[in-house]
């Protein structure tokens, strides 16, 4: 049992994972600290966090696990007001969506990834933000991607693979470039369709006809783009080499389908809908 967790940042993932240790009785006392207090009342009201803290020494004091749950921009800020505070045995996590960046800041703030700091991302969370759209069940069967290196200390990672698994998760573990690769193709890319596609059409003339028409095939592809954009802004600048690969890899394949567009080639339209049904007719197979 995690007997006392420090969440900095009490959001939606931090939040959702307090309420799923608690749900689970996995965790004593759950601590939050952020930049604002107004949401960490909110918190406490809610019953995410048993107490919050103003001063971040106190916040982390007696922590067998300091959780980071803020945005990837703010990561280095957030590691250099913790450093002089954390117990030698304090391990911390966070639950940032790149992770070479998150890697590289914690280099920059103590000279190496300290071996009890074990970087993670949970692949789960919704469009909402805020410890009020936090939920137990966000991270049930979902997967948790731990990039630990080889210094890592075997016991803190396996104290957050636990955590992670008490949450409801199943817990891998990979190399922290392959984890920006896959997740620059499958969430990164993906987010940034969304927000231009929106974003396009509502520069258009007759955005408001655009919008009134539109059916669920558009509801369901741009539910994304509701997403927050700071957070979103955050995690393009911090993934950048492997998310421009995937847009440029993206645009030379809707340049040629506008090529056969342009050409009448039914051939090639087919064969790409039809690859495209194959692929993600058996991955939802699959992961169902
Ligand atoms: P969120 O609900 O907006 O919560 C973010 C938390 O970070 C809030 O407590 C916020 O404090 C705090 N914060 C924001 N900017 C800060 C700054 N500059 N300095 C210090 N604290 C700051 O966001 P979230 O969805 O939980 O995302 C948190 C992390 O999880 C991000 O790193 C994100 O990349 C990652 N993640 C998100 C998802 C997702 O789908 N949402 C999924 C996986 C991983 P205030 O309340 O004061 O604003």
């Amino acid at each position: 049992m995690i007997r006392q967790l420090t969440i900095y940042g009490v959001g939606l993932i931090g939040g959702s994972l307090a309420r799923a240790l608690k749900q689970a009785g996995a965790v004593g006392e759950v601590v939050g600290y952020g930049r604002s207090v107004e949401p960490l009342q909110k918190a406490v009201e809610l019953g995410v966090i048993d107490r919050y803290e103003t001063d971040i020494a106190t916040a982390v004091a007696g922590s067998d696990v300091v959780l980071l749950g803020v945005p990837v921009g703010a990561m280095e800020a957030v590691l250099t007001e913790l450093r002089p505070h954390l117990g030698a045995d304090t391990i911390i996590t966070d639950v940032g969506s790149t992770k070479g960046s998150v890697v590289a800041a914690a280099e920059r703030v103590f000279g190496s990834l300290p071996p009890r700091f074990i970087p993670g991302h949970p692949i789960a969370g919704t469009e909402q933000s805020g410890v009020e759209a936090s939920f137990a069940e966000l991270y049930q069967n979902r997967r948790v991607i731990l990039t630990p290196d080889g210094q890592s200390d075997i016991d803190a990672l396996e104290q957050v693979r636990w955590m992670w698994q008490q949450a409801g998760a199943e817990v891998v573990d990979m190399p922290v470039a392959h984890h920006d690769e896959v997740l620059a193709a499958t969430s990164h890319l993906p987010h940034m369709l969304a927000f231009t596609l929106v974003d396009t059409l509502a520069r258009l003339e007759d955005h408001d006809d655009i919008f009134r028409f539109a059916a669920g095939g558009f509801r369901d592809f741009t539910r994304i783009a509701s997403s927050n954009p700071q957070m979103w802004h955050d995690i393009c600048l911090n993934n950048r080499e492997a998310l421009l690969k995937m847009i440029t890899r993206f645009g030379e394949e809707l340049t040629c389908l506008a090529s056969a567009i342009e050409n009448g080639d039914g051939e090639t339209i087919l064969k790409t809908f039809e690859r495209a049904k194959l692929a993600r007719d058996s991955y939802c197979e699959t992961n169902s």
